[in-house]
């Protein structure tokens, strides 16, 4: 018996990296999984890979009309929505003073506002299930400060602050809503972000995370497959860290 059997989650970013292997996973413990991302020629790779479990849609988080297809796509395929990920997001290291206020505004409409319209998509399906589960991806960034990331700093703390209030709100109709924390996870985004080589990768593990590796996408996807089944149904509005133990000397 799988973990998410009879479930319906639909992911965003899940063309690759940590969306990909949430949508893997949820799949093998059961559910049925909607796939959206910009990617759409690897999105439809993971898709297919998946069968008749799993569909991709292009999604991009920032438009609302976007929001309104892909949840009603997956309504009518799957007939309802348990669970949502909110995983989709940016990130660049650049300087406080070098940061235009456009690219500012392009990584906070990704990261902050992709996530509030994700959670207004699914509110009134899951509202009227009376359940589902909102997981929605911060980031270690969201619970301290870094050197030369102000616009991405800025959205995970949003990130988490949007998960309680929504939590506050939801909670008496039975969706729950928490906030995911990764440290250093290695996908492409990390490596695309501080250039990474696999002799660089293991430096900085070693430097920075106590338990001496970067994360794998699966080490995160195990603990969002926790937050989307029942067996954390009394946890919202909480605050998961995985991160191999980076913030516990904060
Ligand atoms: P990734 O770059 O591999 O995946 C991000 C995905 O989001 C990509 O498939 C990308 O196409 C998609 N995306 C970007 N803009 C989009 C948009 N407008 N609409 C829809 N999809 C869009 O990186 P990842 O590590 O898998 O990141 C997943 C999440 O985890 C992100 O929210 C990221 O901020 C967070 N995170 C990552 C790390 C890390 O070290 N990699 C650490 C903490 C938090």
């Amino acid at each position: 018996m799988g973990r998410l059997d009879g479930k319906v989650a639909l992911i965003t970013g899940a063309a690759r990296g940590q969306g990909a292997a949430e949508a893997r996973l949820f799949a093998a413990e059961g559910a049925r999984v909607m796939l959206g991302d910009v990617l759409d020629d690897d999105g439809e790779i993971v898709a297919k890979e998946l069968g008749d479990r799993a569909a991709y849609h292009h999604h991009d988080v920032t438009s609302e009309a976007d929001w309104d297809a892909i949840v009603g796509e997956t309504t009518s395929r799957f007939g309802r929505v348990d669970v949502l990920v909110n995983n989709a997001g940016v990130f660049r290291i650049i300087g406080l003073t070098a940061t235009s206020l456009e690219e500012y505004m392009r990584i906070v409409t990704i990261n902050q506002v992709g996530t509030f319209l994700g959670i207004k998509a699914v509110t009134e399906t899951m509202i009227g299930q009376r359940s589902g589960s909102i997981v929605n991806i911060s980031s270690v960034a969201g619970l301290t400060g870094s050197a030369g990331t102000i616009a991405y700093t800025a959205s995970k703390f949003a990130v988490r602050g949007m998960t309680k209030v929504a939590a506050l709100e939801l909670a008496p109709f039975g969706v729950r809503v928490n906030s995911v924390h990764p440290g250093l996870i290695d996908t492409t985004m990390l490596r695309d972000a501080f250039e990474l080589s696999v002799e660089v990768n293991a430096e900085a593990a070693r430097a920075s995370v106590p338990n001496g590796r970067l994360a794998t996408a699966d080490d995160v996807a195990r603990l969002v497959l926790y937050l989307a089944s029942d067996d954390s149904d009394y946890s919202t509005g909480a605050e998961f860290v995985v991160d191999g133990g980076m913030t516990a000397r904060l």
